[in-house]
C-alpha cells in the first residue's frame, strides 16, 4: 500500500470523476517543511505559529518571526501557505507571558482574544507576516473568531500595519488572503454573514467539536463525545461550506477530521475545497480520493445530514458505501 501511495507524490489530487481538490499539510515549525515536501502536499493549510512563541524564552522578535515565516513560504515554492496568528491560551501557556488563572481556560482568554487585547504582540506578528508575504503565496487566518466584530477588528489592525509598511517602502504582497478558523459554534452558525467579509474559512474540527458537544477535547472521561460524524457537527460543516461558496469564497478544514477515512467522503460530498492534515496522511487521503466519485457522495452527504441520527449511523453509512 505504501508503495502505491508513494507513486502519488507528484500527482495532483483528483477524484475518480475528475474533480480537483487541494490536500495541504499542517505544520508547527519550519523544521516540518521537509515532511511536507516529501509527502507531496499541495500547500500548507495550517501553520500553528504558537510553537514559535512556545520555543522561545521571551516574545519572539519581529525579525525572528520574519525569518521563520519567510523560510516556510519560500520552501513551498509558490504553493499557498496559510499561517494562523498565534493561538496561545487554552492549554498552551508561555512562561514569560503571565495569563490570569481561569476556571475554564478553553472558554477564556486565548487566541484572537489575547491578540486584540495585547495589540503590540499581534501587530509585531502581522508586520513579520506582511514582510514575509513578498517571498511567496502567504495567507493569514485568525483563530477562535466568534463574532464578526472580532474579525473586523483583526482585519483593521492588519490593514493599518500594512499601510504603515507600504508607506515606509517595505515590499509586501497585495494578494494576501485574510481568513478565519471556523471553530466557534456561534461563528459557524453565522457563517453566511462571515462569508461576506472573509476570503476563506478553515474549519477547526478539534475545537468546533469540543465546543459544540460541550466536551473538553483533552478529557478522556468525555472522549466518547468527540463525534465528527454526528449530524449536528456535519450540519454546521455543511452550512460553513455552502455559505463560503455562495459568496465565491473557498472553505477548507484543518482539524484532525480532515484526514479521516470516514469523514473525507462526506466532506467531498459537501464540496469542501481544501483538506489540511498531518503530512504523513497526505498520500493516504490522495489515494482514497482517487477512488471516490463526488457525484455519488453528494447524495451520501445529504443523507448523512438529513436522515442519520447518530455518529454511529454515519460511520456505518460511509462504511457500507465504501465496501459496496
Ligand atoms: C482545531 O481546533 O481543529 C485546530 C486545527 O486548531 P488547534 O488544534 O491548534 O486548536
Ligand atoms: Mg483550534
Amino acid at each position: 500500500q505504501k508503495a502505491e501511495w508513494e507513486k502519488l507524490k507528484n500527482e495532483a489530487t483528483v477524484t475518480a470523476d475528475g474533480k480537483h481538490f487541494d490536500i495541504a499539510a499542517n505544520i508547527g515549525t519550519p523544521d516540518d517543511l521537509q515532511g511536507v515536501v516529501d509527502n507531496g502536499a499541495e500547500g500548507i493549510g495550517l501553520y500553528r505559529t504558537e510553537f514559535l512563541y512556545m520555543q522561545s524564552e521571551e516574545l519572539p522578535s519581529e525579525d525572528d518571526q520574519f525569518e521563520a515565516y519567510k523560510k516556510v513560504v519560500e520552501g513551498m515554492n509558490g504553493k499557498p501557505v496559510v499561517v494562523r496568528t498565534m493561538d496561545i491560551g487554552g492549554d498552551k501557556h508561555l512562561p514569560y507571558l503571565p495569563l490570569p488563572e481561569e476556571m475554564n481556560p478553553f472558554l477564556g482568554y486565548r487566541a484572537i482574544r489575547i491578540s486584540l487585547d495585547r495589540q503590540e504582540i499581534f501587530r509585531t506578528q502581522l508586520r513579520a507576516l506582511l514582510r514575509a508575504s513578498a517571498f511567496g503565496k502567504l495567507r493569514i487566518m485568525f483563530p477562535m473568531i466568534g463574532t464578526v466584530q472580532e474579525f473586523r477588528d483583526a482585519k483593521k489592525i492588519f490593514e493599518e500595519e500594512k499601510a504603515k509598511l507600504v508607506e515606509k517602502g517595505v515590499k509586501v504582497s497585495d494578494e494576501i488572503q485574510l481568513g478565519m478558523m471556523m471553530e466557534v459554534p456561534a461563528a459557524a452558525i453565522l457563517a453566511d454573514q462571515f462569508a461576506k467579509e472573509v476570503d476563506f474559512f478553515s474549519i477547526g474540527t478539534n475545537d468546533l467539536i469540543q465546543y459544540t458537544m460541550a466536551a473538553d477535547r483533552g478529557n478522556e472521561h468525555v472522549s466518547y463525545l468527540y463525534q465528527p460524524y454526528n449530524p449536528s457537527i456535519l450540519r454546521l460543516v455543511k452550512h460553513v461550506i455552502e455559505s463560503a461558496h455562495k459568496e465565491g469564497k473557498w472553505a477548507g478544514m484543518c482539524g484532525e477530521a480532515a484526514g479521516d477515512n470516514i469523514m473525507v467522503p462526506l466532506l467531498l460530498g459537501m464540496g469542501l475545497d481544501e483538506y489540511s492534515m498531518s503530512a504523513t496522511s497526505v498520500l493516504r487521503v490522495r489515494s482514497l480520493m482517487k477512488k471516490l466519485s463526488t457525484a455519488d457522495l453528494k447524495e451520501l452527504a445529504e443523507r448523512a445530514v438529513t436522515e442519520s441520527v447518530t455518529n454511529e449511523d454515519n460511520k456505518k453509512l460511509v462504511e457500507s458505501y465504501i465496501n459496496k
